[in-house]
């Protein structure tokens, strides 16, 4: 299943022209395709309405609706926005696409799919995370090693638990977040949380 599932998601558009400020960049399909299989057996794809926060290319979003979720890909930004659709439309499926800020996401779902920015300026990704243990049962986020227990305090701190992390480590375009000029390689951490009994 795995194997097949990243050979459909490589199929995914990448952005053409990615907005830094915005940390846009395309989930590695081969991340994607283990994220969501992880999640899938866990029971929270399948007939299970997930949310993508930050939906870019639509990568972990139209994977889940590829493996049977209802999805709602929430992404701010207009060319992220309509590569998304095209994305959708190559791969032959629907997907609810909400153009808003995250700050004003307000339903609520099962799942929360998400590969947030992480940025040295701003806490937005911590902002994801907050909505995301707010408005859902479980979370599949990806993050920079670094912030792994800052977000382990801030998970602590909800009505969530931290079910899990695992490590991988995968190559950014340049200039992207938190790995130096020489090496593109990023450690990085799936982190899965759970809402407390
Ligand atoms: N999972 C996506 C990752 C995209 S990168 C993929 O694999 O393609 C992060 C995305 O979050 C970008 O598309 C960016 O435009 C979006 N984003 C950044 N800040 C946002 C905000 N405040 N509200 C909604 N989307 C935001």
């Amino acid at each position: 299943m795995k194997t097949q599932l990243k050979k459909e998601l490589s199929n995914i558009g990448d952005f053409e022209n990615p907005r830094i400020s915005l940390e846009q960049y395309r989930t590695p399909p081969g991340l994607a395709a283990d994220l969501l299989h992880t999640a899938y057996m866990q029971g929270d794809i399948e007939d299970r309405r997930v949310a993508d926060l930050g939906a870019g290319t639509g990568m972990l979003g139209l994977g889940a609706r590829l493996l049977g979720a209802e999805v709602v890909a929430v992404e701010k930004e207009d060319d992220a926005v309509r590569l998304l659709g095209e994305n959708a439309e190559m791969l032959g499926l629907e997907a609810e696409v909400v153009q808003q800020d995250i700050e004003e996401f307000d339903q609520e779902v099962d799942t929360v799919l998400m590969n947030p920015p992480f940025s040295h300026h701003s806490d937005i990704g911590l902002k994801f995370w907050e909505k995301a243990l707010q408005h859902s049962d479980a979370v599949y986020g990806i993050s920079p090693r670094g912030l792994r227990e800052r977000i382990k305090d801030f998970v602590g701190n909800s009505s969530h638990e931290v079910l899990g992390v695992e490590e991988y480590s995968i190559s950014l375009p340049p200039s992207y977040g938190f790995h130096t000029e020489e090496s593109h390689e990023t450690e990085i951490d799936l982190i899965i949380t759970r809402r407390k009994e």
